[in-house]
């Protein structure tokens, strides 16, 4: 199901990992994905596998392509071998293939992997984005919990993890969405590693915002 947003078509692919279309073909946090048009540009959150999958970037990867990742990707993208890559830290823009992407906050505050150790700190380097493409502003929220510097948000779109476990539950990023105010918000992180249609449901129920639940595509 291809959602449009005035001129740009938006395709969740699964888990974290979408298309956008205007005019150029972006995907982000390609992820057991089948494949599709070439890339013109590729966005990478952070190196987890279930982001940064080298298997799911040659399916649509070229040498025309510039990927945009977080700085710690590094290691891993070394072996992807195409493509140009750009790598950012939070606070850093881009403008590549007519789009401009800003690198921003990604981490956890209370989703832990052993008391006292979250799953994403904010020394670790992931980064949510926010891109702007033509006149419609969309922000990507990576694996994050609902933190402060979403309040300065200011997009039509959030794409906004809802699974609980590594990032917010669908209680907290409704929190999130009502502090964030986008035109619409799309839940996103689960149907692959954690999380049900059902977290998609309850964030859509608990917000009460602008909602639009996509449909895998296959
Ligand atoms: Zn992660």
């Amino acid at each position: 199901m291809v959602y449009r947003f005035r001129d740009v078509e938006i395709s969740w692919l699964g888990h974290d990992s979408y298309r956008i279309k205007k005019d150029i073909t972006i995907y982000i946090d390609p992820y057991q994905i089948k494949g599709g048009p070439p890339a013109d540009v590729v966005l990478i959150t952070h190196d987890h596998f279930d982001h940064l999958s080298i298997d799911d970037l040659k399916k649509i990867v070229t040498d025309k392509t510039t990927v945009i990742a977080a700085k710690h990707c590094e290691n891993t993208l070394k072996k992807l071998g195409k493509g140009a890559v750009k790598y950012v830290s939070v606070g850093d823009e881009v403008s590549v293939a007519g789009i401009r992407v800003k690198a921003v906050h990604a981490y956890n505050v209370n989703k832990f992997r052993e008391p006292g150790i979250v799953f994403h700190s904010r020394e670790y380097g992931g980064v949510g984005y926010v891109l702007q493409v033509g006149d419609v502003s969309i922000y990507h929220a990576g694996d994050t919990d609902f933190i402060p510097e979403m309040k300065g948000l200011n997009v039509d779109i959030a794409l906004l993890p809802v699974s609980g476990t590594y990032v917010m539950t669908a209680a907290e990023a409704a929190e999130a969405a009502k502090a964030i105010k986008p035109k619409i918000a799309i839940p996103m992180h689960y149907g692959a590693i954690v999380g049900s249609e059902r977290d998609a449901q309850e964030f859509k129920r608990l917000y009460g915002g602008e909602t639009v639940i996509l449909s895998k595509e296959d």
